[in-house]
């Protein structure tokens, strides 16, 4: 399980419906709604999910 960078969604990495590589990761999403909205402001969202990972793990 992952977490989709723009909804904040769980979601399977077997099953994700889009994903989408950028900067070396492979982001994963809930829908190709989410993946739209990455690949529009990805900066914003793989920087998001980046600084996301302090809390839990
Ligand atoms: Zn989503």
């Amino acid at each position: 399980m992952t977490k989709d960078p723009v909804c904040g969604m769980m979601v399977d990495v077997k099953t994700a419906p889009a994903k989408v590589e950028y900067k070396g990761r492979t982001f994963y999403f809930c829908s190709t709604g989410c993946k739209s909205f990455f690949q529009e402001n990805p900066e914003k969202y793989a920087k998001d999910e980046m600084t996301g990972h302090q809390g839990h793990h």
